[in-house]
């Protein structure tokens, strides 16, 4: 629960506050109302969180960037530098601690390098007004839990104002609409906590689709490291391949599957980025892409 709040709340308050905050939390709904009035207060900048249509897919540089998430705390990225182009899947692939995660969080701006530049589509990104920034991210965190709540309340929390034919296109494009067809209620079903369970790639996918009814110009992906059957990980491929051909796509690969279908895959280890390359390159030019490789990925991290 602590972790699917961070989730909603991330694009409103900085992560120290959120945990101390809301760890006592016991209904989801109510804390998704919650939220709604913290998006709603006025805000310096645009509220931007609507639906859009015809975003065009964003670009992302990183440039000699240097981080640590204190002073006193060891250096996480280490010299970093590596592009992901506008359009298209880019694969984040390398051992737990080598600092995957913390790419995201300084995209999503929860904290700032110490040295070095990431651009978005070339203007650094603590020239971005920070709403419009978020706005333009999609976020599914790693085994995105799903809230005690109707499907239809588990899409659109996040994106306000969307209509019902957005909410099927992403439905056909996140292949959840055989699962809706056979919930008793469909959309108005109760699923999560006390209504129907659903699989993890169900899940997932759900996730997926609640970011993508954002309109997001770039998805952050965290794949989850639980183990999906065939037919589950044939579906998230598929996903992620199409999802890829309308925004520009950052995955956090653990799959075997995944990284084979990325346009760019980018090994890090240690908080350094070790080698860049399509699959079939890494497989010859780097040991430790060819063992992370031979052990299908699923490491967790
Ligand atoms: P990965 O996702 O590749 O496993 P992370 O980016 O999560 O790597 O972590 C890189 C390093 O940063 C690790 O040493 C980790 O302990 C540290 N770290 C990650 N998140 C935080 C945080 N919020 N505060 C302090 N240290 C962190
Ligand atoms: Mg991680």
């Amino acid at each position: 629960l602590i972790a699917f709040l961070l989730y909603l709340f991330y694009l409103v308050a900085p992560m120290g506050q959120l945990i101390q905050g809301f760890t006592q939390v016991q209904n989801g709904l109510a804390a998704v109302k919650r939220i709604r009035e913290i998006e709603e207060l006025p805000a310096e900048e645009p509220d931007d969180t609507v639906y859009h249509v015809g975003r065009t897919p964003a670009g992302v540089r990183f440039e000699g960037v240097v981080f640590r998430y204190g002073d006193d705390r060891p250096i996480v990225h280490d010299d970093v530098s590596f592009e992901v182009p506008a359009g298209g899947l880019t694969a984040l692939v390398g051992p737990s601690g080598a600092g995957k995660s913390s790419v995201f969080a300084l995209l999503e701006r929860f904290y700032e390098q110490q040295a070095g530049t990431i651009t978005v589509d070339g203007r650094d990104i603590r020239q971005w007004p920070l709403a419009e920034l978020r706005s333009g991210l999609g976020y599914v965190e790693q085994d995105a839990p799903v809230l005690d709540g109707t499907l239809r309340e588990n899409l659109v929390f996040a994106a306000p104002g969307v209509e019902e034919a957005d909410i099927w296109r992403v439905l056909a494009r996140t292949r959840l609409e055989d699962l809706v067809s056979r919930l008793p209620e469909g959309l108005e079903t109760r699923v999560g906590h006390r209504g129907i369970m659903l699989s993890g790639g169900e899940r997932q996918r759900v996730a997926i689709a609640r970011a993508l009814l954002r309109t997001p110009r770039l998805l952050l992906l965290d794949e989850a490291t639980s183990q999906l059957d065939a037919v589950n990980e044939l579906r998230l491929r598929e996903v992620i391949a199409e999802v890829a051909t309308e925004t520009t796509v950052l995955v956090i690969a653990h799959r075997l599957s995944t990284v084979t279908g990325a346009d760019r895959i980018v090994v890090m280890e240690a908080g350094r980025v070790r080698a860049v390359g399509t699959h079939r390159e890494l497989l010859t030019d780097d040991d430790l892409y060819r063992e992370l490789a031979a052990t299908q990925f699923l490491l967790p991290t």
